[in-house]
C-alpha cells in the first residue's frame, strides 16, 4: 500500500519522484502528440489555476507533480488537444470538444492485457496495479479490477472517459452511462502516480453511496477511499481527507477548509492541500454554483426583522408605485411610490441626506417583497425561511441570502429574525476548485458549456459517445400562446401517455409549480407523486422507482440527480416498460439554460433504452416574458392555443439564449470582483501557515521588541513563548481579515453608488480601494501584534488573550450564500438605490 501521496507530496516535494518519471516515456509522450513532453506537463499543472496568483515555489512543485503524473503515464496534457490531426477517427467528434483519438488508439493495447490480468491472483492484480506505468495498463488492470471486485465490465467508452480525466478534461458521458465507474477509475489512476484526489459528488447521500459503492474496487487496486458527509466528526473528516481518495460534497469541502483556515494548531486542521479534483455533475459546481460564496460565521448578534418597512412595502402596487426591470433583476419605485412610502413612514424626506439608511431599508424591504417569491425563490417551513437554489430545484438547507436581505424576507413572512455574527471568511465555489492543481471532471452536459469552462478553469471537454446509441426520441417545443393553454395541454399529454401505461417523469421549473401540477393531477385522478424538498436518499429511493409502469413523477428540475431511473423499477419488468415506449419526459417549460433542459431529457433513453422527452412552453412563461418582452404576438395560434408560427418558436429560443447570456455576464462579472480577493486571501494564508508552522512570529516580535523578549526569557519557556507569539500574530491577522472583507463588502456597495455618481468604471474603483485597505491589514495586524506582546500578560501558561479582550470566536458557523454577498442580491438592492439617487428630485 502507498502512502497518501499528499503525504509523500509535502515530504519529498523537492527530490525527483518516485513514480518512474523516466525520460522514455516523457519522449514518447512528445513524439505521439508532437508537443514537448515538459510543455505539456507544465499546462497540465497550471491549466486549472490563476497562473499569474500562484507563489513560485509551489508552482514549480506542481509542475513536478504533474511531470511525474505525465511522465508516469505518457497520455498528453491539455496542450496536446490543440494538436488535432488528421487521423482516421474511429468515434464521431463534436465541436468543441476534444480530440478523443489518441485516447481510442490505447483500446487494443488495453484489451490486449485482457486474458493475461484474468489469470492473476487478487494479491498479483493488486501489485500490477501499483506497477502500473501507462495509461493503458492502468485501465486494462483498473477493467479486471471492477469485474471481480463490482460485478461490472467497463466499457470501452467509459475507458476513454476515464483517460480524459486523467488528462485533465471534463468527460461528458450520457446520464445511465456509467461515469460513477469511470471516475473512480480515473480517481484511482491519479492516487496510484502519488496525487491526492477529491472527488466532488452532487450531495451527502451521493458521496457517501459511491465511495462504499466504489470501495471493493479501490481495495483490489490497492488505494484507501474515505467520504465525508455533513454530520462528519472532525475525526472522521480528518481520516477521510488522509485517504488517497476522498468523497465529499463540495460544500463540507470548502467549509472544512475555511475552518481549517482558523486553526490555531497545526493538529486542529482536517483537510490535507488541494491536489487533484475531479469532479462529478461538473458542469452545476463548475457553472451554475460557481459563484455561490461559502461562508464561516462567528460570534452571535441579533439581526433585526424590519416589519415596519415590510408593511410599509406590503401596501405598495405594481405598476403605480414600483416597476420591475423586463429581466426580474431589479425593483424601482415610481414617483408615486415614493411619495406613498415619505407618507407611510410619518411625512418624511426620503432623498434628505439622514434619511439614506432609511431608503435603503425600504429598497431592500421592496426588494424581499417584489423579487424574491415564496415557494419559488425560497420555502418556509418551521418559522425558517429555506432557500431554494435556482439550478437544484431543491430546498438548499444551510443556505441564507446576504443578512440584510435575509432578514427582510423574514420580517416579510412575519417571522423574528435569525442570528447573523459576523463573517470571518468567505470562499466561493469557483476560488475553492481553481486553487486545485488539477481540476477534471464528468457530467452528461459539458459540451453547452465548453467555452465558459475554458474560460474559468482552462479544462478541455471530451464528448464521449454513448455505449449503445440513444434512442430517445426528443419531440419538438409545444408552444402555446398563455399558460393556462400550455397547463391544459400538459395535463391532457399526460393522461394521454399514463393511460398507455408509459411511465412519465414530469420536470417543473420549481416547487411552487411542481405542487400546483400535482394538485390538479390528484383532482383530475392522475395519482402522482412529488419530488422536492426532501432528504437526498428519500429522492433517490422514490426517483428509483419513477420508471415502473404507470409511474408519475413530478420533480423541480433536478431532484434525485444521480439515481439511475431503469425501466420497470427497481424489481419491475424492463421489457414490458421498453415495449411500451420507456420512460416519457415532460417538461413544462424550458429552463434558463438548455443545458438544463438536457439534463431533464437526458434522464430519460439510458444506455439505449426506449424513451422520449417533450418540452411545453408558453409566450407568457417567465423566460419570455423576462428575456423577450417585445416579442410580437404570434400568428397561427390554432383552437388549443397551440402555436405553430416558426417566428414565435425562435422567440422561445432567443429567450433563452439571452438568459443564458445574462448569466454568463453576471459570472464574469462576479469573478472579475473575486479575483482580486482570491488573491489577497491567498497571500494571507500563505502568511498565516508559515506563523503556524514555523516560529516565524517570536522571531517577528522579538526583533521588533527586543527589550520585551529578554525580558519575557527570564520568566518563560522558549516553547511556551513560541507559541505566546503565534497566538497573538494569528489573532490580529485573522481579525485582520475580516475587517477587510467586511470593508470589502462595503466598499463595493459604496462603490456602486459613488460610480454611478461620477461615472467612473466600479471595478477600477473597488480595486483601488481594496488594494489600498489590503496594504493597511498587514501593517496594521503587525503593529497591534506587537502592542499585544508588549502588554498582555505572559506566563508559563502562555498568553492570556482573553483577559486582554482579544477573544476569538466562542462559536462559529458555515453556510452557502444564495447568490454572492459582494454581488447581485445586494447589487440590485443598491442599484435601485442609486437609480433612485440619480432621479431627479420630485418637488
Ligand atoms: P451515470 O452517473 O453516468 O448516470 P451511473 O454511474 O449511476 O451512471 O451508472 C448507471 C448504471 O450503470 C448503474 O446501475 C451501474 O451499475 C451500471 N453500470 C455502469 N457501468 C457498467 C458496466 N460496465 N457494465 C454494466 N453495468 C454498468
Ligand atoms: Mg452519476
Amino acid at each position: 500500500m502507498k502512502l497518501p501521496g499528499r503525504n509523500r507530496r509535502r515530504e519529498d516535494s523537492g527530490a525527483p519522484g518516485d513514480v518512474t518519471p523516466d525520460t522514455t516515456t516523457a519522449t514518447e509522450a512528445g513524439a505521439t502528440d508532437s508537443t514537448p513532453a515538459d510543455d505539456t506537463a507544465g499546462v497540465t499543472a497550471v491549466a486549472a489555476k490563476p497562473a499569474d496568483t500562484k507563489p513560485a515555489d509551489t508552482k514549480a512543485a506542481d509542475t513536478k507533480a504533474a511531470a511525474k503524473t505525465a511522465g508516469a503515464r505518457s497520455t498528453g496534457g491539455v496542450a496536446a488537444v490543440g494538436g488535432v490531426r488528421n487521423r482516421v477517427r474511429r468515434f464521431l467528434q463534436k465541436p468543441g470538444s476534444a480530440d478523443l483519438s489518441r485516447y481510442s488508439k490505447l483500446l487494443p493495447q488495453i484489451a490486449a492485457q485482457e486474458d493475461r490480468l484474468r489469470e492473476l491472483t487478487g494479491e498479483e492484480l493488486t501489485d500490477a496495479a501499483g506497477d502500473a506505468v501507462e495509461d493503458a495498463d492502468l485501465c486494462a488492470i483498473a477493467r479486471e479490477a471492477a469485474r471481480r471486485a463490482l460485478g461490472e465490465r467497463p466499457f470501452d467508452v467509459q475507458l476513454i472517459g476515464t483517460l480524459a480525466m486523467l488528462s485533465g478534461q471534463i468527460a461528458e458521458m450520457a446520464t445511465g452511462e456509467g461515469k460513477t465507474l469511470a471516475g473512480a477509475i480515473a480517481a484511482a489512476g491519479y492516487a496510484l502516480a502519488g496525487r491526492s484526489v477529491h472527488v466532488v459528488a452532487v450531495n451527502d447521500y451521493l458521496a457517501r453511496r459511491d465511495a462504499e459503492w466504489m470501495r471493493p474496487l479501490y481495495d483490489l487496486l490497492g488505494v484507501s477511499v474515505g467520504w465525508i458527509n455533513q454530520s462528519s466528526t472532525p475525526e472522521e473528516r480528518r481520516a477521510a481527507y488522509a485517504a488517497e481518495v476522498t468523497y465529499a460534497p463540495v460544500s463540507e469541502i470548502g467549509f472544512d477548509v475555511l475552518r481549517d483556515r482558523l486553526a490555531v494548531r497545526v493538529e486542529d486542521m482536517v483537510t490535507t492541500p488541494p491536489d487533484v479534483a475531479l469532479i462529478d455533475e461538473a458542469d452545476s459546481v463548475l457553472i451554475d454554483e460557481a459563484r455561490v460564496p461559502l461562508v464561516l460565521a462567528g460570534s452571535a448578534e441579533e439581526g433585526i426583522a424590519d416589519r415596519e418597512m415590510a408593511d410599509v412595502v406590503r401596501k405598495l402596487a405594481r405598476g403605480a408605485h414600483y416597476e420591475i426591470d423586463e429581466d426580474a433583476r431589479n425593483v424601482t419605485l415610481t414617483e408615486a411610490g415614493a411619495h406613498a412610502a415619505e407618507r407611510a413612514l410619518g411625512g418624511i424626506d426620503l432623498y434628505a441626506e439622514e434619511n439614506l439608511p432609511v431608503l435603503t431599508r425600504l429598497n431592500v424591504a421592496l426588494h424581499a417583497h417584489v423579487l424574491l417569491q415564496r415557494d419559488v425563490d425560497y420555502i418556509v417551513t418551521g418559522e425558517k425561511v429555506r432557500l431554494v437554489s435556482e439550478s437544484r430545484g431543491r430546498v438548499a438547507w444551510l443556505q441564507r441570502l446576504p443578512d440584510g436581505l435575509h432578514a427582510a424576507v423574514e420580517a416579510k413572512e412575519g417571522l423574528s429574525a435569525t442570528d447573523t455574527g459576523e463573517i470571518l471568511d468567505s470562499i466561493t465555489i469557483e476560488s475553492l476548485i481553481r486553487s486545485y492543481p488539477t481540476v477534471c471532471g464528468m457530467t452528461g452536459t459539458a459540451v453547452a458549456v465548453g467555452e465558459q469552462l475554458r474560460e474559468f478553469y482552462n479544462c478541455e471537454v471530451a464528448a464521449i459517445p454513448p455505449n449503445v446509441p440513444c434512442i430517445r426520441e426528443d419531440e419538438p417545443d409545444r408552444l402555446y400562446a398563455t399558460l393556462e393553454a400550455k397547463e391544459n395541454a400538459i395535463v391532457a399529454q399526460i393522461r394521454q401517455t399514463h393511460e398507455s401505461g408509459r411511465p412519465i417523469l414530469i420536470g417543473t421549473l420549481d416547487i411552487a409549480e411542481s405542487e400546483r401540477l400535482a394538485t390538479r393531477l390528484e383532482r383530475d385522478g392522475l395519482p402522482c407523486v412529488v419530488l422536492n424538498a426532501k432528504n437526498d436518499a428519500e429522492e433517490a429511493a422514490i426517483i428509483a422507482e419513477a420508471g415502473s409502469r404507470g409511474a408519475i413523477t413530478v420533480s423541480t428540475q433536478i431532484a434525485g440527480r444521480g439515481t439511475d431511473i431503469k425501466l420497470g423499477g427497481t424489481n419491475g419488468d424492463r421489457d414490458e416498460v421498453a415495449e411500451l415506449g420507456g420512460l416519457q419526459v415532460i417538461g413544462t417549460g424550458r429552463h434558463q439554460s438548455s443545458r438544463l433542459d438536457y439534463q431533464l431529457s437526458g434522464r430519460a433513453g439510458r444506455q439505449g433504452d426506449p424513451g422520449g422527452s417533450v418540452f411545453f412552453a408558453s409566450m407568457e412563461d417567465d423566460l419570455v416574458t423576462q428575456y423577450a418582452p417585445d416579442a410580437a404576438p404570434p400568428d397561427d395560434v390554432d383552437d388549443d392555443g397551440l402555436i405553430t408560427d416558426p417566428a414565435a418558436h425562435w422567440v422561445l429560443g432567443h429567450a433563452q439564449r439571452v438568459a443564458e447570456g445574462v448569466n454568463l455576464e453576471i459570472h464574469r462579472n462576479t469573478w472579475r470582483y473575486n479575483k482580486l480577493i482570491e488573491e489577497q486571501r491567498r497571500i494571507v494564508l500563505d502568511h498565516r501557515d508559515k506563523l503556524l508552522r514555523t516560529d516565524l512570529a517570536l522571531k517577528t516580535l522579538g526583533e521588533k521588541c527586543p527589550e520585551r523578549l529578554a525580558e519575557l526569557k527570564e520568566t518563560v519557556d522558549d516553547e511556551v513563548l513560541t507559541e505566546a507569539a503565534r497566538q497573538i500574530m494569528l489573532f490580529h491577522l485573522d481579525r485582520g481579515w475580516a475587517n477587510h472583507i467586511a470593508d470589502l463588502a462595503d466598499v463595493r456597495e459604496g462603490i456602486h453608488l459613488r460610480a454611478l455618481g461620477r461615472g467612473l468604471d466600479p471595478l477600477d474603483q473597488f480595486h483601488k480601494e481594496a488594494v489600498r485597505s489590503f496594504n493597511n491589514l498587514f501593517d496594521e495586524a503587525q503593529q497591534r501584534s506587537e502592542e499585544t506582546f508588549k502588554t498582555v500578560a505572559i506566563t508559563g501558561e502562555g498568553a492570556d488573550l482573553g483577559a486582554a479582550g482579544l477573544k476569538r470566536p466562542s462559536a462559529t458557523w458555515t453556510y452557502l450564500v444564495q447568490d454572492n454577498p459582494f454581488g447581485t442580491d445586494i447589487d440590485r438592492a443598491v442599484r435601485s438605490v442609486g437609480r433612485l439617487l440619480g432621479r431627479p428630485r420630485s418637488s
